[in-house]
């Protein structure tokens, strides 16, 4: 796609775009009487419109039923986490089996290790990005402890190159090559949260699996950011939240996949609770866990279902975009964000793009390391109606969320970056 710099052009992508009236359907924060420039749906999605009316459906079901809307509401309860199914698959590349939705992202990472990182004497190396997000971090080394081992000794951690900011796939397969004496587990962002680099999950898990170990990936910035196989490339787990690039609220229900293969292996070790036996006996109380087969057998709880309804309307109108769509207008909205940056022409020693400037390599993100006066530069751009995302010590990152993120919002974004620049560095 040929870029242009001015408001028609941007116009004219918009008209173009198959995908703008998804935009209506959510709710633009309001800033100074007006709409915001949004490109924060990295952290926290917007709001659907349809949200409000699936919370109120679930509130009257429980007003008008109590506790029969387990088996007698619209949706009913008992059975809630089946709705999801088809769809959370379609969207991460599984078999609808192989996906469950259920508490959060980082409980649901510390279910999958329970299973997954099992270390032995001679096996108990976990391979991670370094700078990973840090409830990884936190989650990675109080596993280790938990099974007895010294977090600085098990946990390998992948670093780009002096002067680089991304790592090379060759550099991450040779090291976990080299380790493949004591490696357990691979484990890393499917997207880097803080560069925004994509990596190739199916090298990555090849090398996992010729190392002999475990491969799973935190998906919180990849899921309804990027294509993703997750059954065809033979990774073991994954986990993702939905508040991000999946728009179901603050705090919303998180999600996991386990490989078919992993499906009925009563081998694995695992912490169980009462949603994940068996669910045709799991009101008859009986001792002795049997799981249901696949990922929902991991399940814990009863569904939290207000939660869960806010995702459900969230992820009708995902599904009805498609991912392949979406995929293909994101690549040109953050071709676009990117030539604008350029087109600025400000020295790298100012403002370097971090992110991969393959579009293979990244996402809807782009991340802006500021060199100089970073935060008042933020501050400025907030001001002026922008909301974006600041990471120290010196980051901002970008994220127009092709659904509902417009040409014309880049534009404006980047006509706002010309001027508080001016103002910041005069
Ligand atoms: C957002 C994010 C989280 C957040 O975890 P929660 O359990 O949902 O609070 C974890 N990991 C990564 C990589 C994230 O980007």
């Amino acid at each position: 796609m040929t870029y242009e710099n001015s408001l028609v052009f941007a116009r004219a992508c918009d008209q173009n775009d198959t995908l703008r009236t998804f935009r209506d359907q959510f709710y633009i924060p309001q800033v100074n009487g007006k709409d915001a420039i949004y490109l924060c749906g990295n952290s926290l999605g917007l709001q659907p419109r349809t949200v409000r009316a699936a919370l109120e459906q679930e509130l009257l079901d429980w007003q008008n039923l109590g506790v029969e809307g387990h088996f007698h509401g619209q949706n009913p309860w008992f059975k809630y986490h089946e709705l999801f199914s088809e769809k959370e698959a379609r969207l991460v590349g599984a078999k609808p089996g192989e996906v469950i939705v259920m508490n959060n992202l980082t409980t649901n990472l510390h279910l999958m290790l329970v299973s997954f990182y099992q270390p032995t004497p001679q096996r108990y190396r976990i391979i991670t990005e370094f700078g990973a997000f840090p409830s990884d971090q936190y989650a990675l080394e109080t596993q280790v402890k938990f099974h007895g081992y010294s977090p600085d000794e098990a946990i390998i951690e992948l670093k780009p190159r002096p002067g680089e900011c991304n790592l090379r796939t060759a550099d991450m397969e040779a090291v976990i090559a080299a380790n493949a004496d004591s490696l357990a587990l691979v484990l890393l962002g499917g997207v880097n949260y803080y560069t925004g680099q994509v990596f190739d999950l199916a090298a990555i898990t090849k090398a996992g699996h010729a190392a002999g170990a475990r491969v799973g990936f935190d998906l919180a910035h990849a899921a309804g950011n990027v294509v993703l196989q997750l059954h065809d490339w033979e990774i073991d787990f994954a986990v993702w939240c939905t508040y991000k690039y999946l728009n179901s609220g603050p705090g919303g229900v998180g999600a996991a996949f386990v490989h078919e293969k992993h499906a009925n292996n009563p081998e694995l070790p695992r912490f169980a609770g009462w949603w994940g036996h068996n669910q045709e006996e799991r009101f008859q109380m009986k001792k002795g866990f049997l799981p249901m087969v696949g990922a929902a057998g991991w399940q814990l709880s009863n569904s939290a279902i207000l939660t869960m309804a806010a995702h459900k309307a969230a992820l009708d109108i995902f599904d009805e975009a498609g991912m392949p769509a979406l995929r293909h207008k994101s690549e040109q909205l953050t071709g676009y964000l990117e030539y604008l940056i350029r087109d600025l022409h400000l020295p790298e020693t100012s403002l370097q793009i971090i992110t991969p400037a393959d579009p293979t390599a990244r996402g809807c993100q782009l991340s802006l390391l500021i060199h100089q006066n970073g935060r008042a530069l933020f501050e400025n751009l907030t001001a002026a109606g922008v909301i974006l995302d600041w990471r120290e010590p010196n980051v901002i990152r970008v994220a127009p969320a092709p659904l509902y993120n417009s040409f014309e919002d880049v534009f404006c974004f980047a006509e706002i970056l010309r001027k508080s620049w001016e103002v910041v560095n005069k």
